[in-house]
């Protein structure tokens, strides 16, 4: 992914895609001192930029580091690489890291720095999301807030998600749904999860797990089409009584669910109209998308 045409913003400087390069002594890398954001751009404009800028900010805060750079800059920085790559419609990817001034775990004398990169990425399940795609259960469970920093979008905390991701794809599976470290339903390695009862929208509590910024999106979009919507504890138990489920996240965008494991769902009228609702949102300009949603 480093051999491509394209221009990258490193610490304040547009550099070419194949110079933006680290040492191998960073300590982001050796002890996963990283935060980073997926934004997506619709037609020039960056969904909810802003959000994602806070998100990144307050993520390295609960990491223990200040980002060197304002929510403005920040802002100014992604529209940027977006125009330079002459990208409409694009993945845009901010990260923040501890460098090479220290490599031991107390690393507080260490510079942090952000990169901003952008390129075309149409969705993250490529041709399977239409039609829904199938999640494995993950055997890792999401760790308890008092255990990992989960609040934060840390890339360390990826790891588990990467292990159950490769897991459900040897079994065939496009993802894996995590439980958290109680036993109830979490969310997928990159998405949050979304299920029907009743004609009832439900979606976990996000006690241990990012409160997603399309899952309060689509929250909203649901609560603006006279839906219930329900935030609560949803155990494995109950998965078999769903008559419904997507996933929703910035790369996932809205995603119907064909199965989980053995279980067998059908897309139907809800996960239908928050995926169309969604397409025209994004689609609005960011006045009228804070108007709706
Ligand atoms: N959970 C995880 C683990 C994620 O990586 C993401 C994507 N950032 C989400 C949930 C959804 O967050 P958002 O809607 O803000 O992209």
């Amino acid at each position: 992914f480093d051999d491509r045409d394209g221009w990258i913003w490193l610490d304040g400087e547009m550099v070419p895609w194949r110079d933006a390069k680290l040492h191998v002594l960073t300590h982001g890398l050796h002890y996963g001192s990283g935060v980073f954001e997926g934004e997506r751009a619709y037609g020039g404009n960056i969904f909810k930029l802003h959000e994602h800028t806070g998100r990144l900010i307050a993520s390295g805060q609960i990491l223990g580091f200040n980002i060197p750079w304002t929510a403005e800059e920040i802002d100014a920085a992604c529209i940027d690489v977006l125009a330079r790559n002459n990208l409409t419609d694009a993945y845009l990817r901010p990260i923040a890291w501890r460098g090479t001034e220290m490599l031991a775990v107390s690393a507080q004398q260490t510079k942090i720095h952000l990169a901003i990169a952008a390129w075309a990425w149409p969705n993250l399940f490529g041709n399977n999301r239409m039609k829904g795609v199938r999640l494995g259960m993950a055997q890792w469970r999401r760790p308890a807030p008092d255990t990992a920093p989960t609040a934060s979008k840390a890339s360390g905390l990826y790891m588990i998600g990467t292990l159950s991701k490769h897991a459900a794809e040897a079994e065939g599976y496009d993802d894996a749904l995590m439980l958290d470290y109680k036993g109830d339903v979490a969310e997928a390695t990159g998405a949050n999860a979304f299920f029907v009862f009743d004609g009832e929208v439900h979606t976990p509590t996000p006690t241990c797990f990012l409160d997603g910024i399309t899952r309060r999106t689509v929250m909203k979009l649901a609560i603006n089409r006279q839906m219930k919507v329900v935030e609560r504890t949803i155990r494995l138990e109950e998965l078999k009584d769903a008559t419904e489920v997507f996933l929703a996240g910035t790369a996932a965008e809205v995603t119907p669910v064909r199965c989980i494991g053995a279980q067998t769902y059908t897309p139907g009228h809800i996960t239908q109209t928050l995926l169309d609702d969604y397409e025209a949102l994004v689609r609005k300009t960011p006045e009228e998308v804070s108007r709706i949603a």
